[in-house]
């Protein structure tokens, strides 16, 4: 039986930087929507001439350009085992698809639902710090954990840059697109019975740790 995770919580709280090391340390795979709008984007594919424009103004993608993304890729042979889902589903609609999806090819359902907080204060500073690889979106912090060599991804040489979306104004704009679109989520994992409250204010490890204590993968 395959394992689904979904992380939810909101912009900058860490759920990329978390999913990236669960995904390291169990055998499943990491989807990352906000990832693959970004290679859609990069690779200035038909999607990602669609969606470009929504990304930079810190709106939602609509839901039926999202759900066939993740269609495609959540079928791959690499998402088998199951998955981390980072930053999918956003919307009850997705999540409802999710299910679908997941039932029609691994005759599976979401297993947990980590839901990872902190203050919008601590969500801003981070969001607004944040620096992502080009190359393959690794992320730093330029307090909290910045690259050994300024300006340059630790993992793979290639650059850093800041997200035109993580300005300060877009990313309090995608905090309330967060609160007013996916808070339904958070009610809908929780009657499921599978929400799992993490405080995301802690040290990275700490996260993990709890997670990985949670999660049991
Ligand atoms: P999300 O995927 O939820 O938007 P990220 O994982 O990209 O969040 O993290 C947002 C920013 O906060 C990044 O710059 C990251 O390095 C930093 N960060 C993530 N987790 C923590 C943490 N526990 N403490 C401090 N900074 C963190
Ligand atoms: P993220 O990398 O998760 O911060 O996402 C960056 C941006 O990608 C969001 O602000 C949205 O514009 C878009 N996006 C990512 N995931 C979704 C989703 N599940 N539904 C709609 N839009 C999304």
């Amino acid at each position: 039986m395959a394992t689904y995770i979904v992380l939810l919580g909101p912009p900058g709280v860490g759920k990329g930087t978390q999913a990236r090391i669960l995904a390291e340390t169990s055998k499943l795979a990491h989807i990352s929507s906000g990832d693959l709008f970004r290679e859609n984007i990069k690779n200035q594919t038909e999607l990602g001439k669609q969606v470009k424009a929504i990304l930079d103004k810190g709106e939602l993608v609509p839901d039926d350009l999202t759900i066939s993304m993740i269609r495609d890729r959540i079928s791959k042979p690499d998402c088998e085992l199951g998955a981390i889902l980072d930053g999918f589903p956003r919307t009850p609609t997705q999540a409802e698809a999710l299910d679908d999806m997941l039932a029609e090819f691994s005759d599976s359902e979401v297993n947990a639902v980590p839901y990872i907080t902190a203050a919008e204060s601590v969500l801003v500073e981070r969001a607004s710090g944040r620096w992502t690889c080009k190359a393959q979106g690794h992320i730093y912090h330029e307090k909290f954990n910045p690259p050994k060599q300024a300006g340059i991804c630790d993992i793979d040489g290639s650059e850093v840059y800041q997200r035109e979306d993580d300005k300060v104004e877009t990313v309090t704009k995608r905090i309330r697109v967060y609160f007013e679109q996916t808070m339904p989520l958070v009610e809908h994992y929780e009657v499921a019975g599978k929400l799992i409250k993490i405080d995301g204010t802690q040290p990275v490890e700490q996260v993990t740790k709890e997670l990985l204590a949670a999660l049991k993968i």
